[in-house]
């Protein structure tokens, strides 16, 4: 039988769904009515085909990286998604997001930001196609993350300062979250993964899926096989890791990895392992697993990588960890930096701290699986972390300012 997930009222298995105040649900059923229009028009997919192509620089690379692979003995190939315009594969849904808000005749979009990667893909979405952008973003982050904030800046966005509790992302939610509630009509939120109420996990999934479309066929292209025998990404929210594995669900050859962030220890707040330690409950509108006190209310989370710290994570990676048809395994911080000066010194790419957890997890899959062909989506590049790295790593690395 063929993958045919979400149901219609956006649940994959008993995950998902869509769980708001009803003057939001009426919202909800108009982006979920448009959408499905927007899919099925040829004119919605060839703009955002010619974007991916001209302004993203689509396809990205699929690199055979052959230092790592001779070193730990098996195939790896890199999905260069580090090599896209702004740097990530955010970009990706955010052209998606944005294209749609204009279909709606919205004016504005809208999100939070914890260290800025979403908020500067989305700024730069929508100073392209010339809509307003308002990005949350906890007073904290904004002190740490400056060159983040300046980008959203000088690409025309409002930054709106968050001055609430520990005035970080999750204030920047709940903040975001009641400036669409006043104005749901003028304004979209654009989510920044496969989370939130349906239609979004659907949505951002389907964005994304160009991902793996691509290394579908760059990989027979490039292989002479048919397909590739192991996938690995990181998973935060998911959305990098259901871009790659959802159009490789029914090839059940293929084993899937997703890999989430163990941080510093297994106590609450000491990681952001979600479906490994996680169970089923409800956060910001959808059911998924999740990190969690005995009332329900999510728990602190910590990694090293910001954009992994979320305590939820997608409907639809919950359901394919419960149907077995994706493994899901966690990296320490410290396996994930020594990945990050791994593959920086054996094949002269920096990747982003998240995405180095994958490159870690396919490093240990290597050692198990001698000779089979390992695909990872390399998330984002690491410009980004450098600083913090060399801060906080330099001197175990050798490296001095
Ligand atoms: C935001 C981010 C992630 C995590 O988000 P997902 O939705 O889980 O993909 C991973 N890698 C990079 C580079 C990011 O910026």
């Amino acid at each position: 039988m063929k993958y045919n997930l979400p149901d219609e009222n956006g649940f994959f298995g008993e995950y998902g769904g869509s769980f708001i105040p009803e003057e939001l649900q009426k919202i909800m059923n108009e982006i979920n009515v448009e959408y499905n229009k927007a899919r099925k028009d040829p004119e919605f997919q060839k703009e955002l085909a010619y974007l991916y192509q001209h302004y993203v620089g689509r396809p990205s690379p699929l690199f055979h990286a052959q230092n790592l692979s001779k070193k730990y003995g098996a195939e790896i190939y890199l999905k260069r998604e580090d090599l896209n315009h702004t740097g990530a594969h955010k970009i990706n849904h955010c052209l998606g997001e944005v294209l749609l808000a204009k279909r709606l005749g919205k004016k504005k979009v809208i999100a939070e930001t914890g260290a800025g990667q979403h908020g500067v893909a989305l700024a730069t979405a929508a100073a392209l196609l010339g809509l307003e952008c308002d990005i949350y973003m906890g007073e904290v982050d904004i002190a740490k993350e400056q060159p983040n904030v300046i980008r959203m800046k000088i690409l025309g966005t409002t930054v709106v300062p968050v001055k609430s509790g520990q005035r970080t992302l999750k204030e920047a939610v709940d903040e975001c979250f009641d400036a669409y509630v006043k104005d749901p009509v003028t304004q979209l939120y654009a989510i920044g993964s496969v989370v939130g109420p349906h239609p979004f996990p659907q949505m951002v999934r389907d964005f994304q899926s160009v991902v793996g479309t691509e290394v579908k066929s760059q990989f027979k292209t490039q292989t002479g096989q048919a397909l590739p025998q192991n996938l690995v990404a990181c998973v935060g929210g998911g959305s990098n890791a259901m871009g790659l594995f959802y159009p490789f669900i029914d090839d059940t050859s293929v084993n899937m990895y997703g890999v989430e962030p163990a941080g510093r220890g297994t106590a609450v707040g000491d990681h952001a392992s979600t479906i490994t330690y996680g169970k089923p409950g409800i956060i910001h509108g959808f059911k998924c697993y999740l990190l969690q006190d005995e009332n329900g209310a999510p728990s602190s989370v910590y990694s090293v990588a910001s954009g992994l710290d979320y305590p939820g994570v997608g409907p639809e990676h919950s359901n394919l960890k419960d149907i077995g048809r994706v493994n899901y395994f966690n990296i320490t911080d410290k396996e994930a930096i020594d990945a990050f000066f791994e593959l920086s010194r054996i094949e002269g790419i920096i990747p982003a701290i998240e995405s180095s957890h994958a490159v870690a997890y396919a490093i240990k899959l290597a050692k198990q699986k001698p000779g089979e062909s390992i695909v990872v989506n390399l998330s984002g590049r690491g410009d980004k972390d450098i600083d913090f790295v060399i801060d906080n790593y330099g001197k175990q690395y050798g490296i001095h300012r």
